[in-house]
């Protein structure tokens, strides 16, 4: 941990009722890197004052809107400026957003997808070269001390040439929800305009991709999808499934849905190779499965010597107390308190611009692949 002082923070919506934004909160903490001041913490300027003034903050700095916060975070000495802003509002707001903070010199902290389309993505990219600011993209699992170990161990070459991904995420939130129109009218995640051009895909089927570039090392260069809205009059797929083809010529698909009924937050993921084999489920996450040919499975455990470096450094506790969603958000925190303050940090330490580069042009291929009569799509690097 760091001995310089806390590095003052803004929020972009996550507040009261928010779902996402306690995380974030807490992940900020867990680290004792971020300390936070104010922002604009809800649609509602009334409810962001009401919010602002349940957690004790300073009410002159939380503002009515995002114009409002950078006039008047600017026209403050720059050792009181908020520095980072952590943008967790729904979709259609972070290009705006997190391009706006960008160019007035705010490092971003921000919530997936990035953006709404890959060429938004690539113009968020080259603003944060062009303004020397930091970026990091919350795909929340890739914290976990057990996936850090999985991409370890897979870049040390355990397992050989990998010749099969599998991931999946399944829920089935939206069951509820979408036989009923009524229902429907009221879920931001099916409103295009709120949503952008995906939901399922863009929500979490991001984040199974994500997770296997992120682990493997390895670029998706193609894909062909099928998504399913189940309504004709629902605009947005609510399940789909990609097959990839990897740089290395491997194989592998990515699965989500959020119509599987009663699934809760099924993330899996499984990478299959000449000499073994690796698997990790974000509902028991401290538990990695190693897979040697020819020999009994080993479960390793967060916490131990036998981790990597990247492993040990997302480890706050001794092995043997669970960690979970709060501490893998809380590391994607530390490792861009790092690139915040200029320091070195290790490579997987937090997602960064072009994993969401990554993953919109990897939702854009899918959406086109399925849309075009599931047609092999290339996606360019
Ligand atoms: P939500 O609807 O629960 O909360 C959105 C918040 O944004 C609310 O507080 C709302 O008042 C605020 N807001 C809306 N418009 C605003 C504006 N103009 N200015 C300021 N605040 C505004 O949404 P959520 O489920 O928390 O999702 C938010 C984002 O987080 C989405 O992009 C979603 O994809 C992402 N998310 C990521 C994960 C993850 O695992 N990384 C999990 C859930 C959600």
């Amino acid at each position: 941990m760091s001995t310089q002082r806390k590095i003052r923070m803004g929020m972009m919506g996550g507040g009261l009722n928010s779902f996402i934004g306690i995380v974030h909160r807490i992940a900020s903490y867990i680290g004792e890197e971020y300390t936070l001041v104010g922002g604009v913490f809800d649609s509602n300027f009334e409810n962001g004052q009401k919010f602002a003034k349940k957690l004790e903050l300073d009410l002159s700095r939380t503002y009515a809107d995002i114009d409002t916060f950078v006039e008047k975070e600017l026209a403050l000495p720059a050792e009181e400026r908020i520095e980072v802003v952590v943008v967790v509002t729904p979709n259609f707001l972070h290009y705006p957003m997190a391009k706006q903070l960008i160019e007035n010199g705010f490092h971003v902290i921000c919530e997936k997808p990035i953006t709404n389309t890959a060429a938004e993505a690539m113009e968020l990219e080259s603003l944060t070269k062009k303004h020397g600011v930091s970026f990091a993209l919350t795909h929340t699992y890739t914290g976990y001390p057990m996936v850090r170990q999985m991409k370890s161990m897979i870049a040390e070459g355990v397992l050989g040439k990998i010749q099969k991904v599998d991931a999946q995420y399944y829920q089935g939130w939206i069951n509820p929800v979408i036989h009923d129109k009524e229902k429907r009218a009221g879920v931001w995640r099916l409103n295009p305009e709120k949503a952008g051009q995906s939901c399922c895909m863009g929500d979490i089927g991001v984040h199974a991709f994500n997770m296997v570039e992120y682990t493997t090392g390895l670029k998706t260069t193609k894909v062909l999808a099928d998504l399913n809205t189940l309504y004709e009059d629902n605009p947005l797929d609510i399940d789909g499934t990609a097959m990839c083809q990897f740089d290395n010529g491997a194989k592998g698909l990515v699965r989500a849905s959020q119509i599987a009924t009663s699934e809760e937050n099924n993330l899996c993921i499984a990478v299959y190779g000449t000499k073994a084999g690796i698997k990790w489920e974000q509902e028991n996450p401290n538990y990695l499965y190693f897979m040697e040919e020819g020999k009994p499975v080993q479960v390793l455990k967060p916490g131990h010597e036998y981790n990597s470096e990247l492993s040990a450094i997302s480890t706050k506790i001794a092995p043997g107390h669970p960690e979970g969603i709060f501490d893998s958000m809380g590391n994607i925190y530390s490792g861009a308190a790092k690139a915040i303050r200029g320091e070195e940090y290790l490579e997987g330490a937090f997602p960064t611009v072009h994993e969401g580069v990554r993953g919109m042009k990897f939702i854009e291929a899918v959406l086109a692949s399925s849309k075009n009569g599931n047609v092999w799509t290339e996606i360019e690097d």
